[in-house]
Parts: structure tokens; C-alpha cells; sequence
């Protein structure tokens, strides 16, 4: 690594990743879009070595029309359950092996890997759709730690990044953006603090931004006083991280009445609609399945089993929160977003419990860390890498009046 390598701030677990390749449970070549961006597809089209060049020419497309911000340049588009083009018989890439590593599209060479860039400090996690990544970051209690990692590029301008937020001047005058750090900081000690496991963490977070979005809109409305915003983001963080309110912050969302016909019709309804309407990932055909077993059977067992899984290992559905924060809702640039994010990361924990709940009801079959990871790549795949599921999900619970704070216990519960 060069002089000017970045450093990155990074969960512990991007430290031991590697892509583990032909023993891999589902490839990461298989079934989606995969984006190619605008130099690689320009340095494909200039290939001539055949037949690479032939399959270069027949498999990569580039995106019609203008291409809009975060969209991609060009594509290789692959159907459900169908393998990359470029895949030998032997599973490797063609064009790894024609051209070398430098010749892959950023999507190839970097997933699961996602940056993020936040003034000038560099950030990288992983998408949990990759079963490596997501088996790495959930199996122990301190893989999400935060570590200096240096990334393998010359300088910060090389690096891929996925999200970033410029500088914040000190006359910044949105209350989420000047304080966006400090707000990441906050959410990721409710989801830490020991007194709570990773639902009940979940709705202390969401009652918590829902004071500070109110806030921030407040104060915008009436002129935009940054002390006075200050002064009440400083009052949520007094009361929402206050020792004794957390210690008995479990008690108050136990003590809630979770309606699990109302919670199991929504989410299983939202589910059924999206393959009615879309199809699914063959393995995520493969889980509703076992899900709809699970539910047809004792469903107290299962929130047992899971309850007490949750209570031996409390770090696995935590690590998936934390590093949702990392990937989906930081670095931030602004309030606007801050609570349909947070709906949109409850809804997905909300149904990566669910399926596990139902799967855990299954008296005669195995429960535990690797029903956890399956769960969670599966549902990664199909919800970071097709882009109408969550909206479909979200316009379902919507459509239901459920996309509320208020419900949100009755989801995540
Ligand atoms: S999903 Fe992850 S482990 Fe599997 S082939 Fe892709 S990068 Fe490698």
C-alpha cells in the first residue's frame, strides 16, 4: 500500500473478510444486475481478444438514456438463478482471468464492500447479502468494534465510495448534518447498552430520532436558531441515554402489547405479495417456505427458542443493526431522510426476525447462529439488490397505517 493509502474507519470483521469463492453457499455472480461503471465499460469496448471480446460485447449494455445520479453506467443483467456470462466451467471469471483483477468493474472487485467517505474520514463495511461478510460480522461479540483499517488505494480520490457527505461548516444549519456524528454515536450506545436486547434497542432509537427530527423541522420552521436546536438535540440525548431510563427501557417495551396476529399478517402479507408480484431469489423462495411451515406450528415456541437464542447471544441481531447504521443511514447529509431510513431499517430487522421466529418454531430442526446468517444474507439479497421490495413492503405497511413509530414495536416485538 502507497504513502497516501487511506485510512478507514471499519467494523473488525472487514479486517479478516475474504471472499472464500467456489466454497461460497450463494455466489455472488448469480441473479442480479451487476453495475458496471463508466471507465470499465469504456476499457471493455476497446478489448479485441477473442472470444472475451465477443462476450463482452453480447453481455455488457450500457444504460439507456442519460444516467441519473447513483445509477449505474452500464450493466451486465443477469435472470433470477442465472449465472455471470463471464463464469467458466470451473466458476471463475473470464475476465479476472483474461485481463486481470485491475480489468473488474468497481461492483465486482469491491462487493460486498461499501464505502463511505464523511468530510475526510474514509469508512468501509460490508453488505450482509454476501453469507461470508454477513457469517463474520454476526458470529462474535466484538466483530462490529470499530478499527483503522488502511484501503488498498493510492490516494482518497481512487476509492469507490458508496455515500459520503462533504465538510460541515460551523454555520451548518442542519441540526442532523452538524451533528451527524454525534447522532451515529448515540444510537450505536443505545444498541450496545446491555439492559437492552436489539428490539427493544431498535424502538428506544426510533423514539429518540423521532424527537430530534422534531427538533431539527421545529427550529427550521421558526428560523433556524442553532442554539435553540442544539439545546433540544442535547435534551433528547439527556433523556434517551440516561442510565436509569435505560436500565428500565426494556421493561416499558415488554410491558407494550405486541398483537402478533396483526404483526404476522403484515409482514408474511408483504412478503407473499412481493412473490406473487416479483418472483424472489430462489433462496428466498427456499425460506418463505420453511417460514410458512414454521408458522402453521406453535408459534410461542419459536418466540421462545428465539427469546432465549437472543438472551446467550445478544450480539448477533445487534451487530446486524449496528452495521446497518454504517452501510444505510451514515454519513448524513441532512434531516430530511433521517426517520423513512430508520422505518425502512426497522422493516428489515422487523422481517429478519419474523422469519427466524418461524423458523425457530420448527421443534425438529436446528436453531441458531446459522439460521441467523442464512436469514440475514437471504433477505440482504433481495432487499439491497432488488430495488422493489422495500418500497413495496413499505407501501404495504402504509397501505395498513403500520409505517408509524407506534407500530414499530408491533413490528420489531
Ligand atoms: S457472495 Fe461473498 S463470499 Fe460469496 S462469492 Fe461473492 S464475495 Fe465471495
Amino acid at each position: 500500500m502507497g504513502k497516501f493509502s487511506p485510512v478507514a474507519q471499519a467494523p473488525r470483521y472487514m479486517q479478516s473478510f475474504q471472499c472464500v469463492g467456489s466454497a461460497c453457499v450463494e455466489n455472488c455472480c448469480t441473479g442480479w444486475q451487476v453495475s458496471i461503471d463508466k471507465p470499465t465499460y469504456q476499457k471493455y469496448q476497446a478489448i479485441r481478444i477473442e472470444p472475451l471480446a465477443s462476450l463482452l460485447r453480447q453481455h455488457v449494455h450500457k444504460n439507456a438514456g442519460s444516467v441519473a445520479a447513483g445509477a449505474s453506467y452500464a450493466a451486465i443483467t443477469l435472470k433470477t438463478g442465472q449465472a455471470c456470462p463471464f463464469l467458466d466451467e470451473a466458476r471463475l471469471c473470464q475476465i479476472h482471468a483474461g485481463l486481470g483483477a485491475q480489468a473488474l468493474s468497481n461492483t465486482c472487485s469491491q462487493y460486498p464492500r461499501i464505502y463511505t467517505l464523511e468530510g475526510t474520514q474514509a469508512g468501509m463495511a460490508a453488505s450482509l447479502s454476501c453469507p461470508e461478510a454477513a457469517r463474520l460480522a454476526l458470529a462474535s461479540a466484538d466483530a462490529v468494534e470499530l478499527d483503522s483499517i488502511t484501503l488498498p488505494f493510492a490516494n482518497l480520490s481512487l476509492v469507490p465510495f458508496n455515500r459520503r457527505a462533504g465538510p460541515v461548516a460551523s454555520a451548518e444549519p442542519d441540526l442532523v448534518r452538524r451533528h451527524a456524528r454525534l447522532l451515529r454515536e448515540a444510537l450505536m450506545a443505545v444498541i450496545k447498552h446491555p439492559a437492552l436486547n436489539a428490539a427493544q434497542a431498535l424502538v428506544v432509537c426510533g423514539l429518540m430520532l423521532r424527537q430530534v427530527a422534531k427538533v431539527a423541522t421545529d427550529v427550521r420552521a421558526q428560523g433556524g436558531d442553532t442554539l435553540a436546536a442544539d439545546q433540544g438535540l442535547s435534551d433528547a440525548f439527556e433523556q434517551y441515554l440516561n442510565p436509569d431510563f435505560l436500565a428500565h427501557a426494556a421493561g416499558h417495551v415488554q410491558g407494550l402489547n405486541i398483537p402478533r396476529q396483526l404483526q404476522a399478517s403484515l409482514l408474511m402479507g408483504a412478503t407473499q405479495k412481493f412473490l406473487v408480484d416479483h418472483g424472489g431469489r430462489p433462496s428466498f423462495r427456499e425460506l418463505i417456505a420453511e417460514v410458512q411451515t414454521g408458522l402453521g406450528l406453535d408459534s410461542a415456541k419459536g418466540e421462545q427458542r428465539l427469546a432465549a437464542f437472543d438472551a446467550a447471544q445478544p450480539h448477533v441481531l445487534k451487530n446486524y443493526l449496528l452495521n446497518s447504521l454504517f452501510i444505510t443511514m451514515f454519513p448524513r447529509n441532512d434531516t430530511a431522510a433521517l426517520e423513512s431510513d430508520f422505518m425502512a431499517l426497522a422493516v428489515r430487522f422487523a422481517l429478519i426476525k419474523f422469519y427466524l421466529q418461524a423458523l425457530a418454531s420448527r421443534p425438529d430442526q436446528a436453531f441458531g447462529l446459522d439460521e441467523c446468517v442464512r436469514v440475514t444474507y437471504v433477505v440482504a439479497r433481495n432487499i439491497e439488490h432488488n430495488h422493489r421490495f422495500m418500497p413495496m413492503v413499505l407501501q404495504s405497511l402504509k397501505d395498513n397505517d403500520a409505517l408509524r413509530m407506534e407500530v414499530l414495536a408491533t413490528l420489531v416485538g
